[in-house]
């Protein structure tokens, strides 16, 4: 790039940041991406320690994720994400006790998952026939901003007034819900809920597919992005934390380091957290309802096991504090001996603030009473990561303080998971948020 002027100046090297930069790139443009951190990855990123390779925190992707999915074929990655064709889900609880969310491959979308439900064996019949509130009420919804008035409700509201019984929403609705909000369906509002179930069933079979990483989560897109971004005359740089915009005649101009480095550009898109984002000294047009979104946090925890103790590649975990279970053995295709597990506390409020000690002892208390192997497996190492700013708490009310990707005020665009997509705050939010931004700079 030299020493000429970007065309547009990226802040965050992120999910959203990244794939920002990269539709950027692919226009021709010659992008400055600038991160606070040493190594890119934001929230989602992998690193090595005790031989174990660990990821910030298990992180579960959708075939409904096509901004993703579209990033990572761009970068050349895409291999690296495995989208499984079976839309099965396995519940493990106390005794080893199982139930299996299976949908037929052989019916379209959404009846596949209408099949699933009703095949779930600890949900009775009766109970069963709520479904025909919830799928009018859903498809009532199939498109468009999501009603004020369910936007006001909480998931737990939501679901108790279409008459779903408590029974059936602690087996299947409420590990669904924590998972894809992380918060909990006392807390969380439905409207993210119900935008993520009618991506992905309500968009075909193929959205309602699970994938996983086969890498860690730096080596599937980190590199590449930012090798993409320098390949077309970009620049990505890390240790450099935004502190303050340049705004001249009602527009902004660049931005300035917290070492008093200057930065010019015609464009700033941001991707940072709202949290970050307003830390920044900032043009009073930018100011606003924002800066009150909050974040829930994510606890997790990585084990290495010295024997297999489950075969499936990743499990619910019923009437536990801990959420779920994934094989990364089997997910990575490794060849170790042993098991690596990586279990997942969402909407983890009251885990955050817990000694490291404590958090194992909860995950070992509830592996070994869902499955029946773990009392026999010792654990040969194991790593605790706790992410306090892990996403937007989605309160209900937060929908409207979104602002949507790509306005803000002359020379400047919001971009992040936590923009106004039509998804809650989540991987693909991050990556639509970055190409919506990148589509509408001139
Ligand atoms: C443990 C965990 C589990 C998760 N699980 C899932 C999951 O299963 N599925 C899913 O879809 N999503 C999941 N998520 C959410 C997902 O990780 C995020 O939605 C996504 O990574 C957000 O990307 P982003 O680019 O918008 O933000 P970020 O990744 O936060 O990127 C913002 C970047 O800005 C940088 N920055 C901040 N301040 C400054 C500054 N002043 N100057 C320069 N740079 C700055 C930060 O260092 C960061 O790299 C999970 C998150 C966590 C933490």
């Amino acid at each position: 790039m030299g020493s000429d002027k970007p065309d547009a100046i990226v802040l965050g090297g992120g999910f959203a940041g990244l794939s920002c930069a990269v539709a950027l790139a692919e226009k021709g443009k010659k992008v400055l991406v600038l991160d606070k951190k040493p190594h890119l990855g934001g929230r989602a990123y992998s690193f090595s320690e005790n031989g174990l390779e660990i990821d910030n925190g298990q992180h579960l992707f959708m075939g409904c994720y096509f901004a993703t999915r579209r990033f990572l074929k761009t970068i050349g990655t895409d291999h690296k994400l495995d989208i499984y064709r079976d839309v099965a889900v396995d519940y493990a609880e106390s005794g080893g006790k199982r139930d299996r969310l299976s949908c037929p491959s052989w019916l379209p979308a959404p009846l596949h998952l209408a099949a699933g439900l009703l095949g779930l064996k600890g949900v009775s019949l009766r109970e069963k026939v709520a479904l025909v509130a919830f799928d009018l009420a859903l498809k009532s919804m199939k498109s468009g901003p999501i009603p004020d008035a369910v936007e006001k409700m909480t998931v737990r509201q939501w679901l108790t007034s279409l008459g779903i019984s408590p029974n059936f929403q602690t087996r299947f609705f409420d590990p669904a819900a924590i998972g894809i909000l992380n918060d909990k369906p006392e807390v969380a509002s439905a409207a993210g809920f119900i935008q993520a179930l009618r991506a992905m069933f309500f968009a075909g079979r193929e959205s309602s597919r699970f994938a996983l990483a086969k890498t860690g989560l730096s080596e599937l897109y980190t590199d590449a992005a930012r090798d993409y971004v320098e390949a077309r005359g970009g620049r990505v740089i890390s240790n450099a934390k935004a502190a303050s915009l340049i705004e001249e005649g009602g527009r902004v101009r660049g931005i300035v380091t917290d070492m008093d480095s200057r930065f010019e550009s015609g464009h700033v898109v941001s991707t940072l957290p709202p949290w970050d984002l307003k830390k920044l000294r900032l043009p009073a047009a930018l100011r606003g309802s924002w800066e009150t979104l909050a974040p829930a946090p994510i606890v997790g925890a990585t084990l290495k096991l010295d024997r297999p103790v489950m075969s499936e590649r990743f499990l619910g975990m019923l009437n536990t504090e801990t959420h779920w279970v994934f094989n990364k053995t089997l997910i990575h295709g490794s060849q170790e001996g042993g098991q690596t597990l990586a279990v997942v506390i969402s909407g983890a409020h009251r885990h955050v603030g817990l000694p490291p000690e404590k958090i194992l002892q909860i995950a070992v208390k509830d592996l070994t009473s869902c499955l029946p192997e773990f009392s026999k497996a010792k654990v040969l190492a194991s790593k605790v990561v706790k992410e306090p700013f892990a996403t937007l708490s989605p309160a209900p009310g937060s929908e409207a303080k979104r602002p949507e990707p790509g306005t803000g005020m002359p020379g400047f665009s919001f971009a992040g998971d936590w923009t106004r997509t039509g998804f809650p705050a989540t991987i693909e939010s991050a990556c639509l948020s970055g190409q919506i931004a990148a589509d509408r700079l001139p």
